[in-house]
């Protein structure tokens, strides 16, 4: 994002509407900090500024930076996979794509949020460490399969490691009785990463619609609290039909 500055008025009022303080007063003017800015575009969508001094930069679309707006912008749509909202909505949608069926579960890592992001270098200490445990394959409608240059080490693009975003999700599935190990290998990197992430671990309810009990034994025996959420599967999608035809 830019402010022009020859029509700044310097009003400040939109400050506090960046989310990683990227913009500061400069000589009377307001002004963006092109490293820490994220391309979220909140400070543009707000639209407080009485002068319209603010505006897309015109390399906001050249990569690599272009992924922070991929992964950062709700609005933007995701060049790598068409999707907008981080660029992936795999794990959302299991009940229709029915990517993770019985005995398995999804593990999505979703990092960054709520409002605190991170340079992409942390990601790559999580897409690492599941490399280590044996993980060299990730969803293959998730960005993150094009963004990580070899899948046996999880090292991402050399190019990537300057860019920041405010959210990411990396989204895995397993056998059931590889899910400890994951959840040790993911709590293990959480002290290296710098930011926040929360971990979504999704299944296929059993019949009578139930979490199925030896997932839930896993993650509390790790000592990890949950709260479910359920996603609401109207059967348009019929997942079961087409697997099964
Ligand atoms: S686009 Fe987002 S990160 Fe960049 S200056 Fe605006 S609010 Fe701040
Ligand atoms: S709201 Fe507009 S005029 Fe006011 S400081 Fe921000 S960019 Fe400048």
């Amino acid at each position: 994002m830019i402010i022009r500055q020859e029509i700044c008025v310097g009003c400040g009022r939109c400050h506090p509407y960046c989310p990683t303080h990227a913009i500061h007063f400069q000589d009377l003017k307001s002004a963006v900090d092109q490293e820490v800015c994220y391309e979220c575009g909140c400070c543009l969508r707000a639209e407080i500024c009485p002068v319209e001094a603010i505006e897309d930069s015109p390399q906001v679309y050249d990569y690599p930076r272009a992924l922070r707006k991929y992964f950062s912008d709700p609005n933007a749509t995701h060049a790598l996979t068409g999707i907008q909202g981080r660029g992936t909505e795999e794990s959302k949608t299991n009940d229709v794509t029915l990517r993770v069926g019985p005995g398995e579960v999804g593990i999505a890592i979703e990092v960054g949020r709520p409002n605190i992001g991170m340079n992409l270098t942390n990601i790559q200490k999580i897409t690492r460490a599941l490399a280590r445990a044996g993980i060299h394959e990730i969803e293959p409608n998730n960005p993150f399969q094009d963004m990580i240059q070899d899948h046996s080490t999880g090292d991402l693009k050399p190019e990537l490691m300057g860019e920041r975003v405010l959210s990411a999700i990396i989204e895995i599935q397993v056998k059931r009785d590889r899910l400890r190990h994951i959840l040790r290998t993911i709590k293990e990197v959480a002290r290296e990463v710098d930011s926040v992430f929360c971990l979504d671990v999704y299944t296929l309810l059993e019949p009578g619609l139930t979490v199925p009990p030896e997932v839930l034994e896993i993650i509390e025996s790790e000592g990890l609290s949950w709260r479910p959420n359920a996603k609401i599967n109207l059967g348009l999608g019929r997942a079961w039909e087409r697997k099964n035809s």
